[in-house]
């Protein structure tokens, strides 16, 4: 009866016709529930994928996976909670310090994140490599963390938004990733099932993004923010690049440490740079400063304070993690070798290939190459020169951190491959390019007026 059903939506589907809110809303009941299998689920994405989704449909398939599981009820937190969600990245660490950093500025950060993607990397295994950190809170602690410290970063739970995860995995293995209404009702699903009334989205572009061109980008954070706005959430996007990795670390205690030196109010500067953008944006969404002028002064001001660092030792500690990092990192541990890639000859940096970069961090074991894969924290890469540096012949260009000779060798051999140096001067490219909210898209400004 269910079986004989589904051939009629996907026929529907597959000429292009949109299905009814009750229809999506059977179909992710049933595929949950496991009435509808996996082969007729991947058919009818496969559809999807060629035909898209209108608007109203992207809304109802969101909202059926949205309540797939447990919306979360966050009315005992007395302060605005605000989220960030970035669709994925190399060297993206911002989630670190972002919501100890938010926090200490008076909103409250109920942050859900993901394991590594890919070649990109994920927040929870970054947090991993702090000694004794948990990545999984119960439903309870979560809320309660929140309302205690702040803010609290965990995994999604597998009563929250449970038709996601099914429906990923068949995704990921079915080639229909790549879609942008598929892409927006997974983000969101989960997003709204945490519950913040705000959400700013990093939608990153370039080679090592999953949206590799603007307009691409541009239709992504329109289908976001629409989805947020008719469920009544105040969201806004930053498009950032990603063609090279952010910042200068890759790899999971690598980048805790930059994390670490950002919080200490240092840290490379393109990584600061987003980082106080998403923060300004995070701060007028939840309404605790005026405008984004006013958020960026005062993320500034709980940087160079030490409260954001201070917020972050909070976290660390009421998640069972070793605050000791913070004024010690080599509590990280670190990798037992480590080799150079140097300049092949005098010039500017052109080029530095973020998903090259990315794949050879996760060969270097910093991510996943199965779903059950085994993480090294130890292990990845620090770039040296960003695009637009001036280098000599023989300069170091990035370090490898790996687990052995063999694996450094392999992985300097791979990373030559990611850099081009020309002997013209190349300017250095901007890192965030747009600001999207629900009039449109701008280029983006710097909210104080004058840059760095
Ligand atoms: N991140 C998600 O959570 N879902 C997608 O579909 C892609 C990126």
């Amino acid at each position: 009866m269910v079986a004989a059903r589904v051939p009629r939506l996907i026929d529907l589907k597959k000429r292009g016709r949109a299905l009814a809110e009750d229809e999506w809303r059977w179909i992710v009941r049933s595929f949950t529930d496991g009435g509808i299998p996996e082969y007729q689920m991947a058919a009818l994405l496969m559809a999807v994928w060629f035909r898209g989704l209108t608007d109203g449909e992207t809304a109802a398939l969101t909202d059926a996976m949205m309540h797939s599981g447990r919306c979360l009820d966050l009315t005992v937190i007395s302060r605005p909670t605000v989220d960030k969600h970035s669709t994925g990245g190399v060297g993206d660490k911002v989630s670190l310090a972002l919501a100890p950093l938010v926090a200490a500025a008076g909103a409250a950060v109920p942050m859900v994140s993901g394991r590594g993607l890919g070649h990109t990397g994920g927040t929870l295994d970054k947090l991993a490599a702090i000694p004794g950190f948990r990545t999984v809170l119960s439903v309870d602690e979560f809320v309660s963390q929140v309302a205690r410290v702040g803010c609290a970063i965990t995994g999604q739970s597998p009563d929250m938004a449970p038709a996601d995860g099914k429906i990923y995995a068949l995704r990921d293995v079915t080639a229909t990733v790549d879609c942008i209404p598929l892409i927006a009702a997974s983000i969101m699903s989960k997003k709204l099932a945490a519950g913040p009334q705000g959400i700013v989205f990093d939608v990153k572009v370039g080679r090592g993004a999953f949206m590799s061109t603007l307009d691409d980008a541009r239709q992504l954070s329109r289908v976001l923010i629409g989805i947020g706005q008719t469920s009544g959430r105040h969201c806004t996007a930053l498009l950032t690049d990603m063609d090279q990795p952010l910042g200068h670390a890759v790899g999971n205690a690598l980048e805790v440490r930059e994390t670490i030196e950002l919080l200490c109010n240092g840290g490379p500067p393109d990584l600061r740079e987003v980082t106080l953008a998403l923060a300004a944006e995070m701060l007028a969404v939840a309404g605790v400063v005026a405008d984004r002028r006013a958020g960026w002064v005062r993320a500034e001001e709980v940087l160079a304070s030490g409260a954001a660092r201070d917020r972050f030792a909070a976290m660390v500690e009421a998640q069972g993690g070793d605050a000791g990092i913070i004024d010690d990192p080599s509590l990280l541990g670190s990798a037992p070798m480590v080799k150079e890639l140097r300049a092949p000859h005098a010039g500017s940096l052109a080029r530095l290939d973020a998903r090259i970069v990315g794949e050879t961090a996760r060969a270097l074991g910093a991510g996943r190459a199965t779903v059950d894969g085994h993480v090294d924290p130890r292990v990845g890469i620090v770039v040296h020169a960003k695009v637009g540096a001036v280098v000599a012949a023989g300069e170091v260009l990035a370090e490898v951190h790996a687990a052995s000779e063999d694996a450094a060798d392999l992985a300097v051999e791979e990373l030559a491959g990611a850099v081009e140096v020309v002997e013209e001067r190349v300017p250095s490219p901007p890192v965030i390019l747009e600001r999207v909210d629900s009039h449109g898209w701008e280029t983006w400004h710097h909210p104080t007026g004058h840059p760095g």
